[in-house]
């Protein structure tokens, strides 16, 4: 019975130390899902600025031509033969001004959304940059923890496979059914008649057996092992 108490204060242990590692693994884990997502939307903006920017650049190679192209028909001008053809012209001239408006304005607008963009990449590199620096620093101190644990499961670990294999199978096999019905303890205290794990009343003719400690009982309503605990019963 005091091997089984001890394998069960291990295994709590166990339990324990696993649980910690884990949160501490699953918070490593979700702060690399937002660094993930946040580098994913940073490299897809990067890309649009580089579309913009090339969206920009034809605009410009647009202005260029159409600059050019009034040029020559201002020259043109002065050269006309007849009043038809520089009427003509003129109308060309027109509507060559009409559009190099056009796209000085629609120039204007991508200058804007680019300043704009610019300044939301910018915003977010510097996010993705502490963060980053942010999860590098966590990471370390989470290796050195993680490690500690590590080393302290597989002490207990060791210690938990001396402790069962002196354990009858029988019993081990009771043990850790109840275990992996119920998390937290398989085996309780019988104190003052009561079962400690569920305090119910138990039938004094179970509570002799268990105080005798001959053989292993169980607890009728909670199912959990039982030994014999002759400290007074607390008050609730
Ligand atoms: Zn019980």
């Amino acid at each position: 019975m005091d091997l089984l108490i001890e394998l069960q204060t291990i295994d709590l242990e166990l339990d324990d130390i696993t649980q910690q590692k884990d949160e501490i693994q699953s918070r490593l884990d979700e702060n690399k899902a937002v660094l993930d997502r946040l580098v994913g939307e940073l490299s897809k903006q990067k890309e649009e600025l580089d579309e913009i920017r090339t969206m920009r650049n034809q605009k410009r190679d647009e202005l260029g031509e159409v600059q050019d192209s009034l040029k020559d028909r201002k020259k043109r001008l002065l050269n006309v033969g007849s009043q038809k053809e520089y009427n003509a012209v003129e109308k060309e001239i027109e509507a060559l001004q009409k559009s190099a408006e056009q796209t000085e304005e629609e120039l204007l607008q991508l200058a804007e959304v680019l300043e704009s963009n610019e300044g939301q990449i910018s915003q977010k590199e510097k996010m993705t940059k502490e963060l980053g620096d942010g999860i590098a620093q966590e990471e370390a101190a989470a290796a050195d923890k993680l490690g500690e644990f590590d080393a302290k499961i597989k002490k207990l670990t060791k210690r938990t496979d001396q402790a069962r294999s002196e354990v009858s199978k029988r019993v081990l096999h009771t043990y850790d059914f109840i275990r992996s019905k119920r998390p937290g303890l398989a085996l309780v205290a019988a104190r003052g008649g009561h079962c400690t794990g569920c305090f119910m009343a138990l039938p004094p003719q179970l509570y002799i057996q268990v105080q005798r400690g001959e053989t292993l009982e169980r607890c009728e309503n909670c199912q959990r092992l039982l030994y014999f605990d002759e400290s007074p019963a607390e008050e609730a």
